[in-house]
């Protein structure tokens, strides 16, 4: 597989939406998911310049990090973006650089307290579930302010922004409400004051809307099977 070649195409087709409302495609950091693919391959993706890898399983993320050759792995930026059980969240932190399913108040109580205990606060996003469909976890958009506020408490989870996951669909089209409703839900927080001016991170869409989803503010899309397969 030539990942250089692939990944150009999806920087034209990140700029191309770019362009098409007027934004910067340097905001938007290519998040390559590599659940599907062994050891070797991930270095190779590395090494065609994707440097914040995504696995939504520890167990599935591990033999990667031990396995890879040192000079790729410090260059990586670990990012866990699978549903994450309270059990694990102590061995997940040390590993991983971002947490981006962040879905209920006792799970960054957990965070909180096992970053502290290691004494290294660590990036979050939260979870929200725009679609409202019953499979999906994540907060229900009109949970959000409570859980921000309690948060605050929370001095070793550091909230970034925003992360949902589109229904599954042929269309893209179908996901761009999902997509607006989360940057519009962003917009209203940080003018409420529950989040900061510089929390503004998005992280939506995946190989079948990334397109849309740049289109609609993403600022990170987690990309598997486009890049991968
Ligand atoms: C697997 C996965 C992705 C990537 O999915 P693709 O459709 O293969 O791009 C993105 N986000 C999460 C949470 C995933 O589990």
């Amino acid at each position: 597989m030539d990942y250089e070649t692939r990944l150009q195409e999806i920087r034209a087709e990140i700029a191309g939406a770019c362009l098409r409302v007027g934004r910067d495609p340097e905001d938007v950091r290519i998040v390559a998911v590599t659940k599907y693919i062994d050891t070797e391959q991930t270095e190779n993706v590395v090494r065609a310049g994707l440097t914040d890898l995504g696995e939504n399983r520890l167990q599935v993320a591990l033999p990667k990090m031990e396995g890879m050759a040192a000079d790729v792995q410090e260059r990586v930026r670990w990012h866990y973006i699978g549903n994450l059980q309270t059990k694990k969240v102590k061995d997940v932190l040390p590993r991983f650089d971002w947490i981006h399913s962040v879905d209920r108040l006792s799970l960054a109580e957990e965070i909180q307290k096992r970053a502290a205990a290691i004494g290294r606060p660590i990036p979050c996003l939260v979870q929200v579930n725009v679609s409202g469909e019953e499979s999906k976890s994540g907060f229900a958009p009109g949970e959000v302010p409570a859980f921000l506020q309690a948060a605050r408490e929370m001095d070793f989870v550091e909230i970034r922004g925003f992360m949902t996951m589109a229904p599954v669909s042929q269309d893209p089209e179908e996901a761009r409400p999902v997509f607006r409703g989360l940057r519009e839900l962003r917009d209203e927080m940080i003018a409420r004051g529950l989040l900061p001016q510089t929390s503004r991170e998005l992280s939506m869409g995946m190989s079948g809307d990334y397109v849309v989803a740049v289109e609609e503010g993403a600022t990170m899309v987690r990309l598997g099977s486009v890049l991968v397969k």
